[in-house]
């Protein structure tokens, strides 16, 4: 068996747990110190491949896989792969990508539940034949209305005391193709009366004539999530099955499964956390995929989505989601985080990270009637001011640049510090620049151009440039500027909890119409042709921005990841 091998790297119980430990690691410490499992300390991350994965499996996925890290130990990636109804492999290729980007590294142990169907398969005739488990005929009608209440105990099943020898025969017979979806169940006989429902001789096998994405038509019978999920990690050695809560009541039933087949000291242990909930979005693959097979997104990796791809292409990166995850900690009971920390961990990272350049998504031209035409002076510009070793770049200044429209006002209100009829203002890291007249569109009052001088000793960084402006504005040279299509971001949805609604309506209803914003011919300064997918920016005064993975160097567009909770300049706010 695979854990065998696994026994690198034991622990002595101390760990180097800090001061700061959440509850499973204490959980995990405590059994340590009393040698249980030899020191192993062995997660797995389990999803079923029906959907992308979202934020919230992120932070399964590093709670699992920071454990095994932190103690040594081992991480594995099985796919729960039971359904084949609603299981694609498109979602397995999703689910490794996604996996790999955050990081999580299953080495070589990557499992499908599916590998362990001829195994499952063997124990269910030993629990059979140990007289635990029993064919059932009836439909699942019939088996619900018998269930009875938590305070109500079930009815027995007429076919529950069949003989071992029945049972034997019409499970072999469920599994060579025989019957008909429904026609017949396999349950384990536990107790009708029991106080836990889910120990109410719970299903273990469904007949579902349905072709594997992995083997294909090999079976008819397939197991059931309960059945399956102890024993695989049991098959697998894993030590820590960890959880969300929903799980809690199923684990006596995770116990008893394990107790069947087992034949040492070793099992695994269920442990339950907190499933991560955050604000103006919706978190569970049910819904992710009614948004994306309706459209109201352009697909699973559509920025807006929760999903891992979709903030990925957005810009977020892995270590902002372990910033994030860090934060958000690992609760026993559920909670919702507020979406502003999870914007706050983005900004942490690309603070650090994005090279600042200068864009202007709502170009208004300003002429700088004093500049030469057809010259271009190379104003330097830092690249990052937050990281010493990114250097400097050369940006063109010309006599045309663009201002972003809402940095000019034909009639400012007091403190406006940005570009008005009479004011001086900054261009930034170049010169400083005086409005002296603008003309307006004769039909709709627009601002169409703006008319300036400029200091010629004010230039950034030269001797007699300490004259200082309250304003400070970003531009791009109107002749050397690269156009670039944009896309603005607001939340998917209008209400902190979309579930919360109306009678009648559905969470739908709260859809943000205005969630997404494209901008066309936005002017960006010169470098940013050569940016590829992927790549991240600071636009000045704009936010964090991020290069889609269908921009082209003919056709370039970015996704704006977060805006800006501060900008340099010292404008007030009109
Ligand atoms: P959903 O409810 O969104 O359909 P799921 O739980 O059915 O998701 P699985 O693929 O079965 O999806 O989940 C794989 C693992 O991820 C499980 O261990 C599950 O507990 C965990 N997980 C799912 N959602 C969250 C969440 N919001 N926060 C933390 N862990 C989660
Ligand atoms: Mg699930």
């Amino acid at each position: 068996m695979a854990y065998e091998e696994n026994k690198a790297g034991l622990n002595d119980g101390k760990g180097d747990a800090g001061a700061s430990i959440n509850f499973i690691e204490a959980i995990i410490n405590e059994e340590l110190k009393q040698g249980k499992n030899g020191g192993r300390v062995h997660t797995r991350f389990p999803p079923e491949p029906n959907g992308y994965l979202h934020i919230g499996h992120a932070k399964s996925i590093l709670l699992n896989y920071g454990i095994a890290q932190k103690y040594n130990g081992k991480f594995n990636l099985r796919f729960d792969d039971t359904n084949p109804t609603r299981e694609e492999q498109e979602y397995v290729d999703s689910i490794l990508d996604d996996v790999k980007w955050l990081g999580a590294d299953w080495e070589d142990r990557l499992f499908f539940a599916s590998d362990y169907f001829d195994q499952l398969y063997l124990w269910a005739e030993e629990i059979i034949k140990n007289g635990k488990a029993y064919v059932d005929d009836q439909s699942s009608e019939e088996i619900a209305a018998q269930k009875g209440t938590p305070v109500k105990p079930g009815d027995e099943s007429p076919y529950r005391n069949r003989s071992v020898e029945e049972n034997l025969d019409l499970f072999r017979r469920m599994k060579a193709g025989e019957f008909k979806n429904g026609e017949k169940v396999l349950r384990a006989k536990i107790d009708m009366a029991h106080p836990n429902m889910h120990l109410r001789d719970p299903l273990m096998y469904r007949i579902i004539h349905a072709h594997h994405h992995r083997t294909g038509d090999k079976w008819c019978i397939y197991p059931m999530y309960d059945w399956a999920h102890g024993e695989s990690d049991f098959l697998e050695g894993i030590t820590h099955s960890i959880c969300t809560l929903e799980f809690e009541v199923h684990r006596p039933l995770y116990n008893w499964f394990v107790d069947q087949i087992q034949t040492t000291d070793y099992r695994p242990r269920q442990i339950e956390f907190a499933r991560l909930n955050i604000t103006y979005t919706v978190m569970s693959k049910r819904r992710l995929l009614e948004l994306v097979s309706e459209k109201y997104v352009q697909g699973w990796d559509d920025p807006r989505m929760p999903t891992i791809s979709g903030l990925r292409r957005r810009g977020y990166t892995p270590e902002a989601l372990k910033l994030f995850a860090e934060k958000v900690g690992v609760a026993k009971r559920d909670n919702v985080i507020d979406v502003a920390l999870l914007e706050h961990s983005i900004r942490e990272d690309l603070n650090k990270k994005a090279a600042r350049v200068m864009a202007v998504l709502d170009p208004v031209k300003v002429i700088i009637q004093n500049f030469p035409a057809n010259h271009i002076d190379m104003v330097t510009l830092e690249n990052n001011p937050e990281d010493q070793d990114a250097g400097s770049r050369e940006v063109p200044f010309t006599r045309e640049v663009y201002i972003e429209r809402d940095d000019f006002m034909v009639e400012p209100p007091k403190k406006f510090f940005r570009m008005a009829p009479g004011n001086e203002v900054r261009l930034k890291g170049a010169y400083i620049v005086k409005c002296v007249d603008f003309k307006l569109d004769e039909q709709t009052g627009e601002v169409v151009e703006i008319y300036c001088t400029y200091d010629p000793d004010s230039r950034s960084g030269m001797e007699g440039s300490q004259r200082k402006v309250k304003g400070t504005l970003h531009w791009v040279s109107a002749s050397e500027a690269v156009n670039a299509t944009i896309r603005l971001f607001d939340r998917l949805f209008k209400t902190e909890d979309p579930s919360d609604v109306a009678e009648g309506e559905d969470y739908k209803s709260n859809l943000n119409p205005d969630s997404l914003k494209v901008l066309e011919n936005c002017k960006l300064e010169p470098g940013l042709r050569e940016a590829k997918p992927g790549d991240k920016f600071q636009f000045q005064r704009l936010g964090y921005f991020c290069v889609d993975k269908e921009s082209q160097a003919d056709n370039l567009i970015f996704n704006r990841t977060v805006p800006l909770r501060d900008s340099w300049t010292k404008q007030s706010k009109s």
